[in-house]
Order: structure tokens, then sequence, then C-alpha cells
């Protein structure tokens, strides 16, 4: 599998970093995106096994930020004690794969492989996560839906491994729900993804709405003029104000697994589904 390339499995993330700096390395967390990637293939780069470095694993608060390590597996945030806001978030996870992908897969995985079809995006984006970037000679965080640029591409440096996924004053008491649409119930890949989060006023109405879409363009994506107009409506209303002019940003394609057209379909079906849970009975 590996041909001649070189492995090592560092023990510490400095040494890591120095690996990463001195090849063009290729990095190996779970594997579950990696390793079908290669199909018939060998590995001609060095590799870098980082799944020995304990530090990047685990969620935790820090200042105003949730931190959520980069080799945190699906399993370690579906198990783990969080807000509502991320009641999406643990849906997803229950989404991935079966649940032996869920203990090996990252999210740091998902977001790096970078498919249109990754799961963890669109709740991500409605957390409005940052992606924390490390090098041996520098720290960066920026917005994910900056660090994602298309298919299978974003803003790492071949230099960098992204560190930590950090939500940055997480709107704790906000709804949330995330919904995938796929040819059968597990183990699939989706054909339209909607997350949602809902904060509402005493008197049940909107005071903050937010909605993403995967698998409908070639990043997920937000949908500003809906969250703007979800603004004020009254929970019972929902469903009534999600209108097909809304998903004008998204471009689906045509594939095998659903046309374009079904497409925008489902996923206006799916928007008023995740709504309607967010903003039901309490
Ligand atoms: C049977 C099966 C079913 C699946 N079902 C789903 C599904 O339903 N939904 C879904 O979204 N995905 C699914 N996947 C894809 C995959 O499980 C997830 O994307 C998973 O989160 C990938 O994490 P990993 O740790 O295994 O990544 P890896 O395979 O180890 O790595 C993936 C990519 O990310 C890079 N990378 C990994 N970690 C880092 C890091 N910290 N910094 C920089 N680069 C890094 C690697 O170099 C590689 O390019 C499935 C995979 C399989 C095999």
């Amino acid at each position: 599998m590996f041909g001649t390339a070189a492995y090592t499995r560092p023990q510490t993330v400095d040494e890591a970093l120095a690996s990463l700096a001195t090849e063009n390395s290729r990095i190996l967390a779970g594997g579950t995106d990696f390793y079908p990637a290669l199909g018939e293939n060998v590995v001609r780069e060095p590799v870098v096994d980082i799944s020995a470095l304990s530090e990047l694993r685990g969620i935790s608060r820090e200042g105003n930020y949730v931190r959520i390590g980069g080799l945190t597996t699906w399993t370690d945030i579906i198990r783990a004690t969080l807000p509502s806001c991320f009641d999406a978030l643990k849906s997803a996870a229950r989404e991935v794969g079966s649940v032996q992908i869920q203990n090996r897969g990252t999210i740091a995985g998902n977001l790096c492989n970078a498919s249109p079809a990754a799961d963890g995006v669109p709740p991500l984006l409605i957390l409005d996560a940052e992606a924390e970037l490390l090098s041996q000679t520098s720290r960066r965080q920026i917005p994910l839906r900056e660090f994602l640029v298309g298919n299978r591409r974003t803003k790492r440096r071949p230099d960098e491994l992204l560190a930590a996924v950090l939500i940055p004053d997480a709107p704790e008491n906000a709804r949330s729900a995330f919904l995938k649409l796929g040819a059968r119930r597990y183990l699939v890949i989706s054909i339209s993804m909607v997350a949602a989060a809902l904060t509402l006023t005493e008197d049940d109405c909107v005071s903050n709405a937010r909605v993403a879409v995967g698998a409908c363009s070639a990043v997920a994506r937000r949908l500003p003029q809906l969250e703007r107009d979800l603004l004020g409506v009254h929970r019972r209303e929902l469903i009534r104000r999600v209108k097909a002019d809304h998903l004008s940003d998204l471009s689906p394609i045509d594939d095998v697994r659903a046309t374009a057209a079904y497409r925008m379909d489902a996923t206006l079906h799916l928007i008023q589904r995740a709504l309607d849970l967010c903003g039901g009975q309490p």
C-alpha cells in the first residue's frame, strides 16, 4: 500500500509539523477517505500518520470558543455533552457512514478531504466554525466558509495541519437540526443535506436563523436571504416562508445519485422539515 514511500507516526504535534515542513508529505488520520481514494495505486509521497497525536483529540472550552480538536472522531462528537446548537453536528456525526467509520473518521479528515457531500460541513457552517491551521512557522485561523474553496480544494498549505475546529460565541440556546437525504437509510452519500439553527424569542418568533445546504454546490453554502426572511417570523409560519427562490445560490449537478431538479425539490422539503424541527414545541 505504501510502496517505497516513507511512513512516520510522530508522537507530538511538533514532530509532525517538522516532518510536514521538510518533505512534501501526505497526512493520514483515520484513513477512511485516504485509503478508498488510493484505489489500486500505492502512495509515492512520504506519509505522516497523525493518529497518535492525542493532544489534537477532544472537545474543550477556551474563552469564547468551543474547540474541537482535528483528530476528534464522529463517535467522540456523538458522545460529548454539548449545547443544543450542536445537535445538528451530532445528528450529522450519526449519519457518517457506519459505527465503524464514525469510530475512525475525524472531523479534520472530513473537512480536508473537502467533498461537496461531506456531512460535517453544513452543521459547522451554521456554527460559524473556523479552521485553526498550524505549521512550524505559523498559526492561523480562517472561517470554514473561506477554508473550503472547491470540490476537494481547501486553503491548507502542504506544511499545515488542521489542528482544530473553533466555534466562536456559539448561540447555545439555539435549536438545531440536520437532515440528510440519500438513496437508502445508512452508509450512503448525500443527495442533499440541510443544517438549520433557530433562536426564538419568548413569544416564539425567530430572532436568529442559520441555514446551510450541502451536496448541492461544489462547497456547502449558507442561505443568507432565507436567513434574513425568517427573522421575526412566528414558529408556526416557518414552513410557508421557504420558497424556491431562496435556493437560487445553489448549483446542484446531475449525477448517478440524482438529477439537479430532484436535488432542488428535495432540498426545499428538507429545509422546511429542518425548520419545523427547530421551531417545533419545546
Ligand atoms: C464506507 C464509508 C462511508 C463513509 N460515509 C460517509 C458519510 O456518510 N458522510 C461523510 O461525510 N463522509 C463519509 N465517509 C468519508 C469519511 O469517513 C469522512 O470524511 C471522515 O471524517 C474522514 O476522516 P479521516 O480521519 O478518516 O480522514 P483521512 O482519510 O485520514 O484523511 C482524509 C484527507 O484529509 C487529510 N487530513 C486528515 N486529517 C488532517 C489534518 N488534521 N490536517 C490536514 N489534513 C488532514 C488527509 O491527508 C486526506 O487528504 C465515508 C467513508 C467510508 C469509507
